[in-house]
């Protein structure tokens, strides 16, 4: 038996191991935390994001203070195998303990504001990298332009800046596409915020999800006393946690193989969970723990359809907000200063925008002081470094082309259905696998990308 060192898949010319990872929001972070835990040779890390700070994600961490997650804090472990870390690391936390009632036990089953939950990632991702001499990481505040495999397998990276960089092991956490300056984006909010609050007296909120919610109660917060009309395709609002635990439960018996049979399935699932004193949220709960299996199942006509007519329904009940959220909302509607309207915005104009509302063929034009777009984000496959992977068959899309076509473990796959030895971390795969956008689907990949650079990297045991 000969061991040849780095006679495998990474590793090149006696270097250390470079593993780049393009996007520093949530995906990105968790990636390298992954990396940092399981990868046991040395290697360096680059990590390029154009945006310039490093936190617990993007999305995450420029919210405002007062946000609050909509997942509860005992789905939110960065630590595989260890599902109680943030729960732990919350009750270690004195600032936090000192916050909220004592009387919650565990603090399992609350919701935090995502600062925190961003505070962690990053405390996390610090305390991994701190034990790890044997690796250098280093920031970048260049965006990637291009990615090429070159024909020794290894990967040339061209950065905005015209220079390039080698590495092993690529993985994108591009999320939804490029962000423009975290200060700009501060700044054009607060200042929608503002105006709305001052001179509006109409503000049209588009779209229907957690994001949409979270305006419509920010704008109150700011003081706005207008009108504000919720616009949204199809007019489903998220649903809420139950007050109760929630743990997943679902019949364990084989799910139909039709759309409209299995949606059947669902509903009994829901009012039996509801009947035995669970709730038809600890359903939805069983039901996202097969969603991947399920969706893998499905026939592309079936996939389409579940697009077309059910995907909405299905986002309104998985993505849900705390309890008291909801009641708020509630409240807000039933105010009648705040109305949900059902329409497809055509275009914006001067004063407002060009609708068709729902049943109607009809174009109107619809007036409103401020427009604020909070439509749900799907991954964008018209970005250059998206689409020239594409173009090169290094990747391939999904059958609904919702994203890129990935395996659990976030290889891309190419248009021959093989791994391209590249990966795609987080929301770039939402065609290919159900709810990869959310926290605890991307801790989960992320290990498992992380295994297979480890098993790659690992010098290779041949007989002889
Ligand atoms: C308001 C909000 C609340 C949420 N709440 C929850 C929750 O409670 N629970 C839950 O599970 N999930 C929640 N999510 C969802 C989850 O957090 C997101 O899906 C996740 O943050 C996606 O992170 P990401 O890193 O993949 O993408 P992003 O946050 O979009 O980050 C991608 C990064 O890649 C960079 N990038 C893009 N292109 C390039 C390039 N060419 N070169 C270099 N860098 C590039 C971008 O600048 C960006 O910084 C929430 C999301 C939002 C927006």
């Amino acid at each position: 038996m000969t061991v040849h060192g780095f006679a495998s898949p990474y590793g090149h010319g006696g270097q250390s191991l470079q593993i780049a990872i393009v996007g520093r929001g949530f995906s990105g972070l968790m990636m390298a935390i992954a990396l940092l835990k399981s990868v046991s040779q040395p290697f360096q890390l680059r990590m390029f994001d154009p945006q310039p700070i490093i936190s617990g994600g993007q999305a995450l961490a420029t919210a405002r203070s007062t946000e609050i997650l909509n997942s509860r804090a005992r789905d939110l472990s960065v630590s595989t195998g260890e599902p109680k870390d943030f729960t732990r690391w919350l009750q270690a936390n004195a600032h936090f303990r000192q916050a909220v009632s004592a009387a919650i036990p565990g603090f399992g089953q609350i919701f935090v504001p995502k600062a925190t939950f961003s505070d962690y990632v990053y405390q996390r991702f610090s305390e991994a990298l701190a034990q790890r001499t044997d690796v250098s990481v280093q920031m970048s505040n260049e965006g990637i332009a291009r990615i090429r495999r070159n024909d020794n397998g290894l990967f040339t990276l061209s950065l905005a800046d015209g220079s390039e960089a080698v590495c092993d092991a690529v993985v994108l956490a591009t999320g939804y596409g490029l962000k423009v300056p975290l200060e700009k984006n501060e700044q054009d909010r607060e200042a929608a915020l503002r105006s709305a609050s001052n001179n509006a007296e109409h503000v049209v909120v588009m779209g229907n999800g957690l994001r949409a919610v979270d305006q419509v109660l920010q704008l109150r917060d700011g003081g706005f006393t207008g009108r504000i009309t919720i616009l949204s395709r199809r007019g489903f609002l998220p649903q809420p946690h139950t007050r109760m635990p929630a743990d997943a439960v679902f019949p364990s018996q084989p799910m139909p193989s039709q759309l409209r049979h299995i949606v059947r399935f669902v509903r009994s699932a829901c009012a039996e969970a509801e009947e035995n004193g669970w709730s038809w949220q600890a359903a939805m709960n069983g039901l996202r723990k097969r969603a991947r299996t399920l969706w893998a199942s499905l026939p592309p006509s079936e996939k389409r359809q579940f697009n077309r007519h059910l995907r909405a329904i299905y986002d309104s009940h998985r993505n849900r907000l705390p309890a008291d959220v909801h009641a708020r909302l509630d409240r807000e509607l039933a105010g009648g200063m705040t109305e949900l309207k059902r329409g497809t915005t055509l275009k914006h104009i001067v004063g407002g925008l060009v609708v068709r509302w729902a049943g109607q063929s009809a174009e109107e034009p619809f007036a409103a002081d401020n427009v604020i777009d909070c439509r749900c984000l799907s991954p964008d496959l018209k970005d250059p470094v998206i689409a020239d992977l594409l173009s090169s068959g290094l990747a391939t899309t999904d059958e609904l082309d919702l994203g890129l076509s990935v395996n659990p473990a976030g290889e891309l796959l190419t248009p021959r259905g093989r791994p391209a030895g590249l990966f795609a971390i987080g929301p770039l795969g939402l065609g290919s696998l159900p709810d990869i956008d959310l926290v605890p689907e991307i801790v989960t990949q992320s290990y498992a990308a992380a295994a297979l650079i480890e098993a790659r990297s690992r010098p290779q045991l041949q007989a002889g």
